[in-house]
Order: structure tokens, then C-alpha cells, then sequence
């Protein structure tokens, strides 16, 4: 055996070692880590400790949800060279539960860790330009927009996109960083209170329904996804949804094919959430979250696996979770709007309900608009439970 074969042989064991390592599965009572500390994180947090792993989470709030349940909380900025160091030193994986976590920390961690999603697909979730083009070269329909990197680029008052809903470009969650506007005017005006940030300008859609998809999906491109949801909001925050949706089954069915086909144009690993609207039979993209959302909280009282035990699954290399439905689902936010007069809303009424799941985040501030936890109605009867729940909703007082 000649030398060079023999050094070709080294090569390929060493290569079937490291892809092994990255498929081998990593087991409890593992270190995983979590950027971020608010109530995705804190829900995380739960599901890995029910699988035995332990987790660390950075977030530079001392009292964050996530934080004060962690084994470890790394009270830090996202981008301290000190606690990136001690997490990558740490944590067998990372992942994360908010889209605006720095593209550099990701891939600072990247170098020693194994991190999923990776800062390529956050970096596209976290900037609506980046966002809305790459959906639209998948070949999926988006609402027609405009990019507006300065005020030249607002277009006349002719065109086709007034009414429409300036957004910035990064930043803006919860419908924050976004402005009706009727013409050019006013989005001028809208452009220059956002500080000439980058923005799109997004056509008014005459929305008949918002649905969304949440999927998970694994190194190996595997993909178990969650039942197509119908969601409405309240002031541009998630309100209630509804699972399974109350639409087509060709849009139900639509919705999940287009959301797993950006997944895979994404190359995706991790749990991914696709925001829709319904125009008539037409269903358009809205966004992407590169991490469990909001509308799949239900999952966590309705689904044989839920979001976040799916996240721990796919960054620890286990097999996807069966995600089917047990029971008809209606979840509703409970924002700090409830507590009146900084009077804790009347849980005890709500829960009177045998079948309704209260989950609160443990939040210190009850602000409005600040989401400060949820309840989920389970049971058969899709009407019952709907109902149930939009009792339960009037008693704490949301809306
Ligand atoms: P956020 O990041 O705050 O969730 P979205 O872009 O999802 O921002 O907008 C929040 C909500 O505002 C949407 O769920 C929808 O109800 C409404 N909305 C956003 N864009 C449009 C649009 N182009 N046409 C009609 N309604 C819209
Ligand atoms: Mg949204």
C-alpha cells in the first residue's frame, strides 16, 4: 500500500468520525443553550428539563422569564465576548428564541458549538428586506411591497400600493415599527418619525383570515409539522388562534406544502413559523420567525409533542416528535392590559373551566401590550371549546 492511499483512507475516517459526531444524538443530561430569556425561552427551558438536559441561558435582564428557571443564567449581553466564550464552552447546542439576536453571535458560537437555526436563516428572518425577498425567490406570493432605504424612494400617490403599512425593516415585532399610511404624505411622515430607518412599504391586503404553520425540521431535512392555524389579532398583536384552522382544506393544505418548501429553500434546522394571509383563495407569505411562535402554544396542552420539546429534538439530533392533534385547541394571549389598576385579573374564574390550561410567564411589570401569558381550551368540540374560550377571555378581561 503506497503512502498516498494510505493517507486517503485517514481522510475518509476522519470524515465519516466528524459526520458522525454531528449525527450522533446528544443524550441527557446534556448542557443546551438558549439566547435569550423571555417566555419562549422560559417554555424551552421546561421542555429540556422534562428530557433531563440542563440548559443556560444568556439574556441581560436578571429577572427574565427563561432566566430564573435555568440552571445557568449567563446575565450578559448578546454579544459579550465573556459569556458567548462560556457558553460555547459549556453547552453541547445552542439555539435561540427571538430573531434579533446579533448574525455575529450565532457565528462566533458556531465555530466550537453546534447552533441551529444557523445565522444565516436568522439573519434573513430578522430583516424584512432580506425576509421578503428571499420568500418571493422561493416562488412563494407575497403582498406587493417597495424596499425604502431613503425618503425618494416613497412612491407617488398613483401608486398601486396606497393604502399601505410602512414597516421597518428590523426591529419591529407585535406591529410595533409599522404606520398606516394613506399616501405619500403620510409616508413620509411615518418615515421620518421611524428616523429614516430602512422600511418596505407593504400593500393594504383586504385580509379575509391570517393562518400560520409552525414545522420542525432536522439536519437530515426531515420535516414534522404542526396542523395549519387560524390566528386573529387585537392592535397588531396575536389575539387568539384557533387549531385546526376554520378554512378550506385546500387552503389548510396549501399553507402547510408552502411552509415546508421554504423550509427546505431555507436548508432549515430548527422550528421555523410561517405567518399567511387568506385573500379570497389566494394565500400570501407574510413572515417567518426562525424559532417556536406564538400561534403554536397551543401545542403545549393540544399536540402529542409540542414546539419547544420539537426545538430541543432537532438541535440535540433525536428524531422529530409526532406532531398530530389530540384535541381541538383555542388559545388566547393575556396581555398586561388585564391587570386593572394592577389588580391580578380573576384567574380563579377562568379556571373554573376543567379543560382550560393556564400558563403564565412570570413577569414582573404588567405593561400593556406586553405579553404576560396565555390559556389554552381543550376538547372534542371545536364549538364548545371556541366558546369556552371566548367566555374565559370576557372574565379576564382581554379585548
Ligand atoms: P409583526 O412582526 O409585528 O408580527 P406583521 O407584519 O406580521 O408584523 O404585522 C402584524 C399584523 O398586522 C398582521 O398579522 C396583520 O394582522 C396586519 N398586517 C400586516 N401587514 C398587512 C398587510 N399588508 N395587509 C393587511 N394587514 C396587514
Ligand atoms: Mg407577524
Amino acid at each position: 500500500m503506497s503512502n498516498g492511499q494510505v493517507n486517503l483512507n485517514l481522510n475518509n475516517l476522519q470524515k465519516n468520525l466528524s459526520q458522525e459526531k454531528t449525527l450522533k444524538a446528544i443524550a441527557p443530561p446534556a448542557m443546551l443553550g438558549m439566547l435569550g430569556g423571555g417566555q419562549l425561552g422560559r417554555f424551552f427551558v421546561t421542555a429540556a428539563h422534562e428530557m433531563g438536559y440542563k440548559v443556560t441561558v444568556l439574556d441581560p435582564d436578571k429577572n427574565s422569564p427563561a432566566g430564573k428557571i435555568a440552571d445557568v443564567h449567563l446575565c450578559a449581553a448578546y454579544d459579550d465576548a465573556v459569556a458567548l466564550k462560556a457558553m460555547a464552552d459549556t453547552c453541547a447546542a445552542v439555539t435561540t428564541e427571538f430573531e434579533n439576536v446579533p448574525a455575529a453571535t450565532l457565528e462566533k458560537l458556531a465555530e466550537s458549538t453546534i447552533v441551529r437555526p444557523n445565522a444565516q436563516c436568522v439573519a434573513i428572518a430578522q430583516n424584512r428586506v432580506l425576509e421578503k425577498n428571499f420568500i418571493k425567490q422561493a416562488g412563494l406570493p407575497v403582498a406587493p411591497f417597495a424596499v425604502i432605504n431613503t425618503v425618494t424612494d416613497l412612491p407617488g400617490d398613483d401608486s398601486e400600493l396606497y393604502p399601505a403599512i410602512l414597516k421597518v425593516a428590523r426591529f419591529g415585532y407585535d406591529g410595533k415599527g409599522q404606520a398606516r399610511v394613506r399616501n405619500q404624505l403620510e409616508a413620509q411622515q411615518a418615515f421620518v418619525e421611524f428616523k429614516q430607518e430602512v422600511c418596505v412599504l407593504e400593500q393594504m391586503l383586504p385580509l379575509d383570515l391570517e393562518v400560520s404553520v409552525v414545522l420542525a425540521r432536522d439536519v437530515q431535512g426531515n420535516i414534522a409539522a404542526f396542523p395549519t392555524v387560524e390566528n386573529t389579532h387585537l392592535n397588531g398583536i396575536l389575539d387568539i388562534s384557533i387549531a385546526p384552522a376554520r378554512c378550506s382544506e385546500v387552503i389548510k393544505a396549501n399553507a402547510q406544502e408552502l411552509a415546508k418548501k421554504l423550509a427546505n429553500q431555507l436548508d432549515y434546522a430548527g422550528v421555523l413559523g410561517v405567518e399567511f394571509f387568506v385573500v379570497g383563495t389566494r394565500l400570501l407569505v407574510n413572515e417567518i420567525a426562525p424559532r417556536p411562535h406564538n400561534s403554536g402554544h397551543y401545542t403545549i396542552d393540544a399536540c402529542i409533542t409540542n414546539q419547544f420539546e420539537q426545538q430541543v429534538r432537532v438541535m440535540t439530533g433525536l428524531a422529530l416528535g409526532n406532531p398530530d392533534l389530540h384535541s381541538s385547541a383555542v388559545m388566547v394571549n393575556i396581555l398586561g392590559d388585564s391587570w386593572v389598576n394592577n389588580t391580578e385579573p380573576a384567574w380563579d374564574a377562568a379556571l373554573v373551566h376543567s379543560n382550560l390550561k393556564l400558563h403564565l410567564y412570570s413577569k414582573e411589570e404588567p405593561r400593556k401590550a406586553r405579553k404576560m401569558g396565555h390559556f389554552t381550551v381543550i376538547g372534542q368540540d371545536k364549538q364548545v371549546v371556541l366558546n369556552a374560550a371566548l367566555i374565559a377571555r370576557s372574565e379576564l378581561n382581554i379585548g
